[in-house]
């Protein structure tokens, strides 16, 4: 019975009731499916990441997730930290904390040869005595060059992730690690949840990732990373966990630390207790019965390896019973049960012929040596990447110089050092460049950069690497519009910049070399075919410092065409979450160079198409274009989020907190302590009605 006063209402009959229930009813529902499609997801992020054996197409993928996505937005209540779509990468950080491990994760001994390997399984026998060394079994692992961290599992879900730190501690790095997709974020255990696992492995990246993270680099005028070992520590220690998910890391586990509430007897028990709780394990690992098997095993993968899609520098040796372990025990910094053989890395020493200098689409001007050609690792090279000046002169190395080369999962292999004790007089130290090599033009560089450039936006070296770069595959793709062309389309002065390719007539290309009638009406339909690419594709194009093509992604979902690009402020673009202060410096100083305005025109009077073709609608000239909302309380109709999204769709801009510089505060129901401050400061304060009546066409 509800009692209002006088009245009763029976309590089945008290509306307010009864839309709870049903309100529950539906909640429980959609949390069922939640959890389901989460499973899914799960199941199959496990056959796609770990097994390698994925059990339906990426769309189908996509769809799950979408819909997965959709569901939690409007039904925030139900996110949870392990759900997939938490991989994407969450807030940015303003620094990682520590956090101790709860098993010291211990280094690794190193030996170099059969004759060091042999002393490591002496040693052991006299420790454990001579009969029971006949039974000691080995496990070889290979061991990928890395970088290790400790993941922990509490009742089957990822708590915490650090890295190796000091052995004790290390940093935080939870947030990016789960982002790395072959990371469970729950284990899989029908059975009993085991309270407590701490499993340790490596975070790598692979050969061709590495390669293309580089190229990226290079293209925004970043420092290359030197090696996928690096560019893995690097990508680690991002404090935007968005951007780590972006770079392709991936993890495999090799061994265990604390655990509880599970039985492990010895290291092929836990690989097999990792395999079946979905945790990746190398498939390479393998159990070795005596001294014999081991020295098998790492000849085998002596060669092997190099067939690898990611560096393995050695092997690890461990003894595999854990009885026989605790008898070993470890010295105070290295276990004693286990070693790592070490393969001596692939180099090769030859002379540097010359150093030549290379101009980039932004004008950055890089070292090249070129050597005498020497066999390294089953090809012959002939020229190394220097990386840039401060590189070159850190090495010291000089023309003439002899220098080890080595591949870290680069085909461009690089200099480690120079044979100083081979130095003679010819040895010639190589000046700066002050002008460019190609145009003459004088050179600099500017503070806390990395490269020298030139900066004559005329500089035809330049528009070469430019015009490659819009015909490339990712940008405009034009077939047939390959460097070769580009070199001498540009040197009969036909081409001057990019959008000079859609003014070619067929007659401009008879005159060249190699070709034909029938290859010169192909580029041309290449050419007329490219109008019509999307915007993200054209923003790419463009050759922007500082934007790749992901970022480029980006902005084409923020932007409708390139006007309204072009028309964004610094602050506007800041306002987007993947677009730091320099990025959006450099867009609006490429807008607003004089140049640029003509090459636009001169793209759109020829038809290239410069707006977004998705369905996304942009209301343009809206009332609250370039006007800064806050947005407080619980709406009716939008999430906070969804609002924010919308007034950003709309042109406007949107910021956590209220200053003098709000226009608007979007007050929903119990504003807090934002209704006060806006009150006080004088910004004007609307309703979720008034709002709608603002947005909504006159
Ligand atoms: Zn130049």
């Amino acid at each position: 019975m509800i009692y209002f006063g006088n009245l009763r209402i029976p309590a089945k009959n008290y509306l307010p009731f009864r839309r709870r229930n049903s309100a529950m009813v539906k909640e429980k529902k959609i949390r069922r499916e939640i959890e389901n499609l989460r499973d899914r997801i799960r199941r199959h992020d496990r056959k796609y990441y770990v097994d390698a054996r994925p059990e339906i197409t990426d769309y189908e993928y996509d769809q799950l997730m979408r819909k997965l996505l959709r569901l939690e937005k409007a039904h925030p209540q139900f996110i949870t930290p392990h759900s997939p779509t938490q991989r994407v990468g969450g807030e940015p950080l303003a620094e990682f904390t520590t956090i101790d491990h709860l098993k010291p994760m211990l280094s690794i001994d190193n030996v170099y040869s059969n004759e060091e390997l042999k002393e490591f399984t002496a040693r052991l026998g006299r420790l454990l005595g001579d009969e029971t060394l006949r039974d000691v079994g080995y496990v070889t692992e290979l061991k990928i060059d890395g970088v290790a961290v400790n993941l922990m599992y509490e009742m089957g879900v990822f708590k915490w992730g650090a890295t190796r730190g000091d052995g004790n501690r290390g940093d935080d790095v939870t947030a990016n690690l789960k982002t790395i997709r072959n990371i469970p974020l729950q284990l899989e255990q029908p059975g009993d949840r085991i309270p407590s696992l701490e499993v340790r492995g490596e975070v790598y990246l692979e050969n061709e990732d590495f390669q293309a993270l580089n190229t990226e680099r290079e293209e925004t005028g970043e420092p290359q990373f030197a090696n996928p070992r690096n560019a893995t520590a690097g990508s680690l220690k991002l404090l935007n966990p968005r951007l780590t998910a972006k770079r392709r890391l991936k993890f495999t586990a090799h061994s265990i630390g604390h655990y509880e509430g599970v039985e492990i007897n010895s290291h092929m028990d836990c690989l097999n207790t990792f395999r079946k709780l979905g945790i990746p394990v190398s498939p390479h690992n393998s159990l070795c019965h005596g001294l014999e098997e081991v020295y098998t095993y790492c000849e085998e993968w002596r060669t092997r390896r190099t067939g690898l899609p990611y560096e393995a520098d050695g092997i690890v040796i461990k003894v595999n019973s854990f009885d026989q372990r605790k008898i070993l025990g470890a010295t105070s910094k290295a276990p004693r049960w286990m070693v790592a053989y070490k393969y001596p890395p692939e180099q090769a020493v030859t002379r540097v012929q010359k150093i030549a200098l290379q101009v980039g689409k932004t004008g950055t001007i890089t070292p090249v040596a070129h050597l005498e050609p020497v066999h390294l690792a089953g090809t012959t090279v002939s020229r190394a990447t220097l990386h840039n000046f401060d590189e070159m002169e850190r090495k010291d190395i000089r023309v003439n110089d002899y220098v080890v080369v080595q591949k870290a999962g680069e085909i461009i292999p690089q200099v480690v050092k120079v044979i100083k004790e081979k130095r003679t007089g010819e040895a010639k130290i190589f000046k700066l460049p002050k002008t460019c090599p190609e145009c003459g033009a004088e050179v600099s560089r500017g503070e806390e950069e990395v490269y020298l450039r030139c900066h004559n936006p005329l500089c035809p070296a330049q528009a070469k690497r430019r015009i490659q770069y819009f015909a490339s595959r990712k940008a405009m793709d034009i077939e047939g519009l390959g460097p070769a062309v580009i070199e001498q389309l540009v040197d009969n002065g036909l081409l001057k910049d990019y959008a000079d390719v859609y003014y070619l007539k067929p007659d401009d290309m008879s005159g060249l070399e190699r070709m034909a009638e029938k290859s010169s009406q192909n580029l041309i339909e290449a050419i007329n075919n490219s109008k019509s690419r999307d915007l993200d594709r054209l923003i790419c194009a463009l050759g922007i410092q500082h934007v790749g093509s992901r970022s480029a992604e980006v902005l084409a979902e923020h932007f409708s065409s390139i006007d309204e690009l072009a028309g964004a402020s610094a602050e506007a673009l800041e306002d987007i979450k993947e677009v730091g202060p320099v990025m959006a410096g450099s867009i609006v100083k490429f807008f607003s160079d004089p140049h640029t305005t003509s090459i636009m025109k001169k793209l759109m009077e020829a038809g290239v198409n410069t707006r977004s073709l998705g369905a996304k609608k942009t209301v343009e000239k809206s009332a609250i274009a370039g006007l800064a909302f806050v947005v407080t309380g619980t709406l009716e109709k939008y999430t906070r989020s969804e609002a924010e999204d919308l007034i950003k769709r709309m042109g406007g801009r949107t910021s956590s907190s209220v200053s003098k510089k709000t226009d608007y505060l979007l007050a929903g129901e119990v504003p807090g302590s934002k209704l006060d401050k806006a009150r006080k400061l004088g910004v004007k304060v609307v309703t979720e009605a008034e709002f709608e009546r603002l947005i909504s066409p006159s």
